[in-house]
């Protein structure tokens, strides 16, 4: 039986921290709020770009300094937390002896590495700090402490309960947060709200670029603005959606590909279907195995074989029975739609795409993955992106010297 769940999303953003302070402190002294509100504008439009649903809330932590003062005040006055001389606020980790059982951590292991910085007065290394006394100047707020600004933790705590409340279902966010973010969050909830926090974590796996781990100092980043100028959103959307949401997810010019080739395959089974005069079918086995995949922890990777069955059996039934071949296409887009895909027509998917130049970059990047390949006499992978780039109507020329290419006319 299919249930409907009607879920309220929440997402917290964090729209001070000393991160962002110091940017703004070097954008000329440029007001902090001027600097977060163009990130928060530049990340809607790209969600917008990529469909992804917005969330129904989206509290900012400037807009909860009282909500997260009075949790701060709980919390000492049940001697969880304690003021510092200097003005900071402290979480006591020893007082609350489930700390460590989201990430399974034990309390003597986490001693290793703990260190107590210049200027901090902690009491224990493993504390870590609710209200930072911000001296004298700095962007910051009046609280019974002295003047600060909230840690970065508590934020999410008192947006998250006065949203939600203090119990609520499911928290999600990057595996890289587990700790010491997400079990510091509950240390701190469930200690002032004497309640559990949230029922089920959900974790994403990171992206990897050409499986080495993104980030800044490696300079393998990209935005994606980039990326959508070389590729269509809806294939950037089956890059992310394709793999098991735990798992990382590895980006390369050749997953990008291969995601770009599943989608052809998708529209041109549904190329030459009447979908909108079909019978709608119901209660398939299709239908089924694709939500039994989604229902198990939102196995993607299984949907999208489903669906590719379904293609399948759409393309044999194109040439027997056209109705049948009408009805199942007809249900692949409704299932696509599911996972925010396949809705645009076959047409401007197959054609409108030509409008994407493909850069010299991506073919010589494609080039260099498939010389990679060669080294590591991995065949298979180096045919395969031959055969991609053989698609681009590019030939490739294997020299003593590396590889050339050109565009075949
Ligand atoms: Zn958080």
């Amino acid at each position: 039986m299919l249930a409907a769940f009607y879920v309220t999303y929440v997402r917290n953003i964090t729209d001070i921290d000393d991160k962002i302070l110091q940017r703004a402190t070097e954008n000329q002294g440029k007001y902090f709020q001027g600097l977060t509100a163009r990130f928060i504008d530049a990340m809607h439009e790209d969600e917008k770009a990529l469909a992804i649903l917005p969330p129904d809330q989206e509290p900012r932590a400037t807009g909860h300094i009282e909500e997260i003062i009075s949790m701060i005040e709980i919390l000492i006055d049940k001697e969880f937390a304690y003021s510092a001389e200097n003005g900071d606020v402290y979480f006591s980790i020893m007082r609350f002896p489930d700390y460590g059982k989201l990430s399974k951590k034990k309390m003597d292991e986490l001693l290793d590495g703990a260190r107590i910085e210049v200027g901090e007065l902690k009491q224990d290394p493993r504390d870590f700090v609710l209200w930072k006394a911000a001296g004298d100047g700095g962007i910051g707020w009046d609280s019974p402490w002295g003047y600060g600004r909230p840690g970065w933790h508590i934020e999410c705590s008192a947006m998250s309960t006065s949203a939600l409340g203090n119990n609520f279902d499911i928290h999600g966010g990057g595996t890289d947060l587990l700790f010491p973010h997400h079990e510091n969050e509950i240390a701190q909830s469930e200690c002032a709200t004497d309640s559990k926090f949230a029922n089920l974590w959900m974790h994403n796996g990171p992206l990897r670029v050409d499986n080495e781990k993104m980030s800044k100092s490696l300079g393998n980043f990209f935005t994606v603005r980039e990326v959508l100028k070389k590729y269509s959103a809806e294939v950037v959307r089956h890059l992310l959606i394709a793999s098991h949401y735990r798992s990382p997810i590895n980006y390369s010019e050749h997953s990008l590909q291969q995601s770009a080739k599943a989608l052809e395959r998708f529209y041109i089974s549904l190329e030459g279907l009447d979908i909108e005069n079909a019978k709608s079918l119901t209660n398939s086995r299709f239908e089924k195995t694709f939500f039994a995949a989604m229902d198990d922890d939102f196995n993607t990777a299984e949907a999208f074989g489903v669906l590719f069955e379904l293609v399948t059996v759409i393309n044999k039934q194109k040439g027997e029975d056209i109705d049948l071949a009408n009805q199942l296409g007809k249900l692949l887009v409704r299932l696509g739609g599911i996972l925010g895909m396949l809705q645009s027509s076959p047409a401007d998917f197959l054609r409108g795409d030509q409008s994407i130049e493909i850069e010299a970059a991506t073919i010589d990047q494609l080039i260099a993955e498939r010389e990679q390949a060669r080294m590591e006499k991995n065949w298979a992978l180096a045919d395969e992106i031959r055969d991609q780039l053989t698609a681009m109507k590019v030939v490739v020329e294997d020299g003593a010297d590396g590889s050339s290419w050109r565009i075949e006319r």
